[in-house]
């Protein structure tokens, strides 16, 4: 889906709207910020626009700054929480790994980490 309408069935959609409790860590006019439920590293945020959009994308073409938005939020988590230093992750499509269809940035940070991921 690339509406900027709410989803109703959007889990991130329900977070976006407090429907689905959330650890919200930062949030800005357009995105937020709001700690992985199966945290993968010391610091594990999910970053989301606040409108829906399927994958990264997606998001791109339709709306190039709130993009920048995310980036910048995702940049602001890492300082406050980490050292400012972070991997930021967009899987899209399932064979990536992607498994909740709102984009979302996975904002990696809090030690040194390992590459690749296969
Ligand atoms: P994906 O696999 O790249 O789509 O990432 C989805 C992420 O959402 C996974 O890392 C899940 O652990 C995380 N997740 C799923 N449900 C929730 C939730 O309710 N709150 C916070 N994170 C969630």
């Amino acid at each position: 889906m690339t509406s900027t309408t709410e989803s109703t069935d959007c889990l991130f959609c329900q977070i976006v709207a407090g429907e689905v409790p959330a650890d919200v860590v930062a949030t800005s006019e357009r995105s937020v910020a709001f700690r992985d439920i199966d945290p993968k590293a010391p610091v594990h945020v999910l970053v989301v626009p606040r409108d829906h959009h399927g994958d990264i994308a997606q998001l791109a073409a339709a709306d190039p700054e709130l993009l920048s938005d995310v980036v910048a939020l995702a940049d602001e988590v890492a300082g406050d929480l980490a050292d400012g230093q972070f991997r930021l992750v967009f899987n899209s499509g399932p064979r990536a790994g992607q498994s909740v269809f709102h984009v979302h940035g996975h904002v990696l940070a809090g030690t040194s980490l390992g590459w690749t991921p296969a």
